[in-house]
């Protein structure tokens, strides 16, 4: 059975689509189910609670993005570490739709806490997160990530 789960939510002109599990070798009937329910041009994938994802998962990923294109707008939100280094490995992943916000660790320098951040896109640009303070030792915890590239890659 699969493990790959999703949520609709319609407002007005646009739907959110929660996007919840694997994205790996048994998604295609659920995409399938799933763009069956799409009322408005206007797309969300809130992609937070999206597990692991394998080859076979990014191919039927791909071919649903590409059936639902001509007919939908949309863009991604809430994007895990996993889904934006897929997003950097494999070109064309989002299909060159934005992507809102993402997440990315941040990490302690004087005793290696980490923890993962939500990063919002403006203007096409990543902003870069608030320092955080480290709750285990007080010192500022810190991104080694370089966010004009990351965007870039992406080709917003
Ligand atoms: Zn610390």
């Amino acid at each position: 059975m699969t493990d790959f789960h999703y949520k609709v939510e319609k407002k007005d002109t646009c739907t959110t689509v929660f996007l919840r599990g694997d994205l790996v070798n048994d998604v295609k009937p659920s995409f399938e189910s799933l763009e069956a329910l799409f009322e408005t041009r206007e797309l969300i994938f809130d992609c937070e609670a999206l597990g692991k994802i394998n080859s076979i998962g990014v191919r039927h990923w791909l071919m649903f993005l590409d059936r639902i294109s001509k007919a939908h707008e949309f863009r991604f939100r809430s994007c895990r570490e996993g889904f934006m280094d897929t997003a950097t490995m494999i070109p064309g992943f989002t299909r060159n739709r934005p992507i809102e916000s993402f997440y990315t660790n941040i990490a302690c320098a004087s005793c290696s806490n980490e923890k993962s951040v939500l990063v919002k896109v403006k203007k096409k640009k990543a902003v870069k997160p608030d320092p955080v303070t480290c709750e285990k030792c007080g010192n500022n915890m810190e991104t080694s990530e370089n966010f004009d590239d990351h965007i870039a890659n992406l080709a917003v």
